[in-house]
This record gives structure tokens, C-alpha cells and sequence, in this order.
């Protein structure tokens, strides 16, 4: 009846895991015993996450792909099956956003944050998914947002991914549960990273978000932890289909 977290042995892949919130989970990951494997397209700063996480005692590794590339995603995945005999883990975190006014988001703008957050959600998750079937095994963690949910003025494209992805989350777990394979989504709220530390540096913003959340600041890397381990280990066996919101309690209001 004691809790299993420890990921010794089981081998984890976290795109866009060479910074912000993907590198912290990578880091989560393999402190908890997983080989993490990183992938994204900037090799330079990918080998160097990889290292910093070799330095912190982490096994982990890196192998550049695009997750708009179908070819890519699926040599990334037999690289890893190759290298370290299965994939247990999969982080689906690469993303991006574009923020706008809806009159003033662009077509192009749309469909380059609709390629990376939800085709390229599709991409790899479908790539996992081939390998955790024949395994008869895995953990599926899509990385969605609290605008999968709630709405917030400038984010028309980053929404509309966000809530798509919840929804694959569940379709997903359905399809997947005859296979043992979880799947579910971590939703945060405000998290210091390289992408959100322009919005956040703008004090009158910062000061609206906190006053949002019950808990009066914004989220770290260190309140993704716990989440993540939980979600790739043997503790949340009978949890699927699942939006874990990560976000001090704004959305409970
Ligand atoms: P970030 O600091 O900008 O990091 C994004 C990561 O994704 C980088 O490693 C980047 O590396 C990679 N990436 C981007 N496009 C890629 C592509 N086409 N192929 C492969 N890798 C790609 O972002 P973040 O703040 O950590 O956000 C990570 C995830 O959390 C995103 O899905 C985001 O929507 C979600 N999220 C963030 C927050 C927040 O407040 N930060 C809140 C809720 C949800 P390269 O550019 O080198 O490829």
C-alpha cells in the first residue's frame, strides 16, 4: 500500500525539454530515476540541457527533432526504442504561443502556433503511442494550459490548441486504456519560463495574475514536480483521461 514513484529503469522522452518547463520536468524525471531523453530543434541548447542535467546526476540524453515533422518524430522515437530498449514516458510539452488581438492575429500566425501545439501534440503522441502498444505499457502526459479552459483576451490561437489538447487527452485514455497506457494532461497557470518572461515583466500584468490566484504569486518549476512524477509513475495507475490544473487556484474561483 506505499506509493511508487521511483522511475528506475523506465525510459522517459520530454520534448521541448532543453528549457522552461519542459527542461524542469526532464529534470523531475530523471531525479525520480528515469533516462530522459530531450528533444528539440536547437541542438546547441539541447546538448547543453542534457549536460546540466548529466551534472546533476540525471541519465540523460538529446536528439534533435522538429515535432512538425512527422519523419523526425518517428526517427526520435525508434532512436530511443534503438538506444535504450523501450519509451515508458512521454512528456508532450513543445509549444509556443502568439499573442493577439483576434482582429489582429494573422492566418499564418494561427496556423504555425495550430503545427506546433496540436499537430505536433499528435505527432509524437501517435509516435509513443505505436511503441507503449507493442510494450503493452506507458505514461502519456500532454502539457495543456488553464486556457484549454478558461479564455483570456490575445490568446485566439494558444486557446483553441489548448483545449484541443484536453480533448485528445481523453480520447486517447479511452483508446489506449486495453493497453495499460495512461493518458493525461497537466494544465498550469502562469509558470516563470523563457516564454512567459516578457508577459510577466510588465508589473501591471503581473500584479492582475496574482491577484487571480488564490495562492498570490505565480508558479515555478518546482510546483511541476510533484505533478509529473505522479503522473509517470506506478502511483496514478488508475488515473486517466485526466486535466490536472496546476494554477494556485485561479480556476477554482
Ligand atoms: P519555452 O520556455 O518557450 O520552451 C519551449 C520548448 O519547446 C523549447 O525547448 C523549444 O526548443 C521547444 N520547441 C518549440 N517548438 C518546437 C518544435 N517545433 N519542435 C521541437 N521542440 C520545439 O516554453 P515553456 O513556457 O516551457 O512552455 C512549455 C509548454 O508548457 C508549452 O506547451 C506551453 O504551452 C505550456 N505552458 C506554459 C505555461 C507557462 O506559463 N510557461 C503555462 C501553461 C502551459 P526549440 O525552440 O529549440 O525547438
Amino acid at each position: 500500500m506505499v506509493p511508487h514513484f521511483d522511475l528506475n529503469g523506465k525510459v522517459a522522452l520530454v520534448t521541448g525539454g532543453s528549457k522552461g518547463i519542459g527542461f524542469g520536468m526532464a529534470y523531475a524525471l530523471g531525479t525520480y530515476g528515469a533516462q530522459v531523453v530531450l528533444v528539440s530543434r536547437g541542438q546547441a541548447e539541447g546538448e547543453l540541457a542534457a549536460k546540466r542535467l548529466q551534472e546533476s546526476g540525471c541519465k540523460a540524453a538529446y536528439i534533435p527533432a522538429d515535432v512538425t515533422s512527422k519523419q523526425q518524430v518517428e526517427n526520435a522515437v525508434q532512436m530511443i526504442v534503438d538506444n535504450y530498449g523501450s519509451l515508458d514516458i512521454l512528456v508532450n510539452n513543445a509549444g509556443m504561443n502568439i499573442r493577439k488581438p483576434l482582429v489582429d492575429l494573422k492566418e499564418d500566425e494561427w496556423d504555425r502556433v495550430m503545427l506546433v501545439n496540436l499537430k505536433g501534440i499528435f505527432l509524437v503522441g501517435q509516435a509513443a503511442a505505436k511503441q507503449m502498444i507493442r510494450q503493452n505499457r506507458g505514461r502519456i502526459i500532454n502539457i495543456s494550459s488553464i486556457l484549454g479552459t478558461i479564455g483570456l483576451p490575445y490568446q485566439t490561437a494558444y486557446a483553441a490548441s489548448k483545449g484541443g489538447i484536453n480533448q485528445l487527452t481523453k480520447v486517447w485514455a479511452e483508446e489506449l486504456a486495453p493497453y495499460q497506457i495512461t493518458v493525461n494532461a497537466i494544465a498550469p497557470a502562469y509558470i516563470k519560463t523563457p516564454m512567459t518572461e516578457g508577459w510577466l515583466s510588465d508589473p501591471a500584468r503581473l500584479q492582475k495574475i496574482v491577484e487571480a490566484t488564490m495562492l498570490k504569486r505565480v508558479g515555478e518549476l518546482s510546483d511541476l514536480i510533484g505533478p509529473v512524477v505522479f503522473l509517470a509513475s506506478d502511483s496514478s495507475a488508475y488515473v486517466t483521461g485526466q486535466i490536472l490544473t496546476i494554477d494556485g487556484g485561479w480556476t477554482a474561483r
